[in-house]
């Protein structure tokens, strides 16, 4: 096992280790990450004692420099060695209550340690004494499980799940970051205790949804989220779009698949998280919207309008930030058919700078979330859109270059309007401002100062207001 422990700083602790006559071991996810090849920076030290004592000692070893993060509180201590974490913590026995997810701590060996661990493939650890140096110690044989690519839990799983229950979400977290399948009597423990999840805060929900969205697949979460039950409890909108009505022998499609795969396409193209999420949120209303009629079939009209504004009580639901990131998804769900239009009707120059506008620096983004929007099984479908896309494209650039409306502001402000007509802040100034920019948007006047002011003193007069300039 020594090839694991390549940074010399595991020699150091080592050291530091066997002067105190102590037992540590390097422990979790970064050991599991090492049988998985993948890049680990933060490195968990449980020490049977006290792990601010050992990070203290370690930290003095390397030098004036190396400073010691300690939360007293909960007994640990961080020590950052240029972009690599040291935890230290002490080895502990946990014991819980029925209503929290808040273990009652104590003292305990390093067996005691890895029994309160979540699951096998992160009880695995290497030991840092010198006269074991290096050796793995896996009671609940993780490093088959990771061979045979499985999440188990260490204990009895109702155990593990009914006292911590983030657990459950932890486990399909795992599944889809990694791959893995979780065990048969972890899967059905979760179906069983689903709903303890009730104990866990959302923010701790969403840090590891957001983990399972960032992930290379993020469907593989959302299948195992709906099969287990637990999708209904965390994300009940998303449950809602599951199902397919029949009326006269017509099928609309199943908006939740079709969501996940729009999802996972959107997942090859790009990292950005609040675009996966806009892919996630982009059909939400649809079951709001859904109607038959018999020349129609199935309609979800306006879907993109109440999406957009269903987003707000769904992020403050999942606490989520009420921020800038929001808003930006909230556009992308009110534009999200924008660009089909486009593509299927004769383009007017008009309609293309009304798209640049409404959607600003957003519009690549957008246009991301159209493509993976495509999911027909049919890859001549598949293919002819994405070439109509191709040409609203061409034509976006084309009207960018010659108009700069990505970015656009009225060359004549809201104070020139008052000025001109001397007049306060009112309706009739805000109604000049709409006029000028539908005018330039519509290609009636171009997007300069001296047309726009012309324009506006002549709009200004026939609204019945009389120019000081
Ligand atoms: P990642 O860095 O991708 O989040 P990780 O395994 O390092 O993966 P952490 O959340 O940093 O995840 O947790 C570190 C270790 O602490 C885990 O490997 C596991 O041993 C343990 N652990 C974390 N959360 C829990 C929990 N809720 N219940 C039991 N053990 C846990």
């Amino acid at each position: 096992m020594r090839k694991y422990f390549k940074n010399p700083v595991f020699k150091l602790i080592s050291d530091v280790v066997n002067e105190q006559n102590l037992e540590a071991y390097v422990i979790g996810g970064f050991v599991r990450d090492q049988f998985l090849q993948r890049e680990s920076k933060d490195i968990d030290i449980v020490v049977v004692g006290s792990g601010i004592e050992l990070a203290e000692r370690v930290a003095e070893k390397l030098g004036p420099a190396v400073k010691v993060s300690v939360f007293k509180n909960f007994g640990t201590a961080m020590v950052k060695l240029k972009d690599l974490e040291l935890e230290f913590v002490g080895a502990r026995k946990e014991s819980y209550r029925i209503d929290s997810r808040k273990p009652i701590v104590e003292n305990g060996t390093l067996e005691d340690d890895q029994k309160r661990r979540d699951f096998t493939i992160n009880a695995l650890a290497l030991s840092l004494k010198k006269e074991n140096y290096g050796e793995l110690v896996d009671p609940f044989n993780g490093v088959e499980d990771i061979k045979h690519e499985t999440i188990r839990t260490p204990l009895d799983p109702d155990t593990t799940f009914s006292d911590d229950p983030l657990r459950m979400i932890r486990a399909i977290r795992f599944a889809t970051q990694l791959g893995f399948n979780i065990d048969s009597e972890t899967l059905e423990s979760i179906t069983r205790n689903r709903d303890r999840i009730e104990i866990v805060s959302k923010e701790r929900i969403n840090d590891e949804l957001n983990k399972i969205i960032s992930s290379p697949k993020p469907s593989i979460g959302f299948m195992l989220f709906d099969q287990t039950g637990l999708l209904e409890l965390i994300f009940p909108q998303l449950h809602k779009l599951k199902g397919v009505d029949v009326v006269n022998n017509r099928a609309h499609k199943d908006n939740f698949l079709h969501t996940l795969k729009v999802l996972d396409n959107i997942a090859k193209t790009t990292d950005n998280l609040w675009l996966r999420w806009s892919a996630i949120l982009h059909d939400i209303a649809k079951p709001a919207t859904k109607a038959y009629n018999p020349q129609q079939g199935w309609t979800f009209h306006g879907h993109e309008f109440l999406g957009a504004k269903m987003i707000p009580g769904i992020f403050k639901s999942m606490k989520m930030p009420l921020n800038e990131k929001m808003k930006y998804v909230q556009k992308m769900v009110l534009l999200h058919l924008r660009p089909i239009v486009l593509s299927q009707e004769i383009v007017t120059d008009s309609a293309i700078r009304r798209l640049l506008f409404d959607a600003g620096d957003d519009i690549d983004d957008l246009m991301t979330l159209c493509d993976a929007d495509i999911t027909s099984a049919n890859d001549k479908v598949v293919e002819k859109h994405l070439k109509n896309f191709q040409l609203v494209r061409q034509k976006l650039k084309e009207i960018e270059e010659k108009d700069a409306i990505r970015n656009f502001q009225p060359p004549v402000s809201g104070e020139m309007i008052m000025e001109m007509f001397d007049l306060r802040p009112s309706k009739p100034v805000g109604d000049l401002k709409n006029i000028l920019k539908d005018a330039i948007l519509d290609g009636i006047i171009r997007n300069s100062y001296d047309e726009a002011y012309a324009y506006v003193r002549q709009k200004g007069i026939e609204m019945g207001l009389t120019p000081v300039k």
